[in-house]
């Protein structure tokens, strides 16, 4: 793990949709570390810093993917192959990458498809994986092909039904309960959906890990700016992967999360 941005030229950038774009660049894994899947970055274009998770991780090289939503996306959404960005990191603790031959639904929905195309693709090496990509419509699915070809089952999802199933990842996942289950889950995306899931999951008694995101600032454990009620948890640090049982002490899951300034919204 680096505290201080290393300097990487943007190798490649591929625009997924109208508002995602996925940004490539070398990682020396030796003098670095390596990531694992649901760890994050903090990325600088020497205006402003932020948390991204890393969406892929190939050898010496990884992505990060990015939805273009405000001030500091529209900036990253401007630059160019070989401009240079800072990266410290990686941060957080991770998903569980370690199960071998194991039946696993991983579920993303918008732009939390990110970590979850990471952590999809390293466990399809092991184990029978299928993915639920969900978007508002077909133009922002992310990564339906890239995860075919890595050998996942890829259910795609749009809440118009331009594409695949018609409505959101939880009537999808609950369609697929009825003939399958799973071993394990991995989940990201908005928190009014991983709540869903959350509520499907826990009822056919199946565990998994669900990535939060909450206002962040230093990412390493130090301003306090990311601690979730009740338990005063440091997404950056205790997170931003939580198992289910930890997910249910998480008192403002899905209700509420706090500004830069920490006022509830
Ligand atoms: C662990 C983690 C992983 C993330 N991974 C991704 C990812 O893979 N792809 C992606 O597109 N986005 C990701 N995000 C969210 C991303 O950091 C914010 O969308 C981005 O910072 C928005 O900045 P902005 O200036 O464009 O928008 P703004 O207009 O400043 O903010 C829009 C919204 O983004 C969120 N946000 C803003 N600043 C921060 C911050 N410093 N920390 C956390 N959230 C913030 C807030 O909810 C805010 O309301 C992640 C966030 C966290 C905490």
């Amino acid at each position: 793990m680096i505290n201080e941005p290393k300097i990487v030229e943007i190798k490649e950038i591929i625009t997924e949709t109208p508002t995602i774009k996925t940004f490539k660049f070398n990682w020396d894994f030796d003098k670095l570390g390596k990531p694992n899947p649901g760890e994050f970055l903090m990325i600088w274009n020497f205006k402003n810093e932020k948390p991204m998770s890393i969406s892929q991780i190939n050898d010496d090289e990884l992505a990060i993917t990015v939805k273009n939503i405000g001030e500091f996306t529209s900036q990253l959404h401007e630059l160019e192959a070989g401009d240079l960005i800072g990266v410290r990191g990686s941060y957080g603790n991770g998903f569980d990458n370690t199960f071998k031959d194991k039946r696993i639904i991983a579920i993303g929905g918008g732009v939390g498809m990110a970590p979850v195309n990471a952590i999809a693709t390293d466990l399809a090496k092991s184990n029978e994986v299928e993915v639920i990509s969900a978007a508002q419509t077909k133009d922002e699915l992310l990564f339906i092909d890239s995860l075919e070809k890595s050998g996942v089952d890829v259910h795609a999802c749009t809440d118009d039904g331009s594409f695949g199933f018609k409505g959101f990842a939880t009537d999808c996942l609950s369609g697929l309960l009825e003939s399958s289950t799973y071993d394990y889950a991995f989940v990201c995306g908005p928190e009014i959906m991983m709540k869903g899931i959350f509520e499907i999951l826990e009822s056919s008694s199946i565990p998994g890990q669900y990535s939060l995101e909450r206002y962040m600032k230093c990412a390493l454990g130090v301003c306090g700016q990311c601690c979730v009620d009740s338990e005063g948890w440091r997404i950056c640090v205790e997170g931003p992967v939580f198992e289910n049982d930890k997910i249910e002490k998480i008192t403002e899951f899905a209700k509420y999360r706090r500004d830069a300034s920490g006022v509830k919204y």
